[in-house]
Parts: C-alpha cells; sequence; structure tokens
C-alpha cells in the first residue's frame, strides 16, 4: 500500500488520481489520502506526484499517515 504524506498539503495538482487504475484517492482534510484497502500496491501514482507525496507504507516513520490515509479514506 501507498500513503500521503504531508507533501500534499494543499497541493493543487491531481495527477495521482488520474492515473490510479482503482480510483483509490480520497479527499482528505486538506490533502488527499489513499485507501489501503483499496490500493492495489501497483505504484504507478509514485513518480507523478510532483511534490513526491505519495511514499510506500514500508518507509519508516510514515505511522501517523497510515493512520490519517486510513481514516480520511473510510469516512464516507
Ligand atoms: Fe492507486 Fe497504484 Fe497508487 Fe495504489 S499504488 S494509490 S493502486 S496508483
Amino acid at each position: 500500500t501507498y500513503v500521503v504524506t504531508d507533501a500534499c498539503i494543499r497541493c493543487k495538482y491531481m495527477d495521482c488520481v488520474e492515473v490510479c487504475p482503482v480510483d483509490c484517492f480520497y479527499e482528505g482534510e486538506n490533502m488527499l489520502v489513499i485507501n489501503p484497502s483499496e490500493c492495489i500496491d501497483c505504484g504507478v501514482c509514485e513518480p507523478e506526484c510532483p511534490a513526491e507525496a505519495i511514499l510506500p507504507d514500508t518507509d519508516s516513520g510514515l505511522e501517523k499517515w497510515i493512520e490519517l490515509n486510513n481514516e480520511f479514506a473510510n469516512q464516507w
């Protein structure tokens, strides 16, 4: 699963949303989030993000963002 991090806050680009094959991006409070139960881990979105805000959840120190993506993606 990939996770959206703080570099996305108030980002105006939606390039990631357009390339995601399973449409698993959702609007968070002030940033986009990825629904971890829908993401198929394809990695297509990562290089598309101009803010480099999308990271694999296996990177260290992302606990807060993993939780936040999960929370906002499942509020709908
Ligand atoms: Fe969508 Fe693939 Fe990015 Fe997951 S890794 S959010 S499936 S584009």
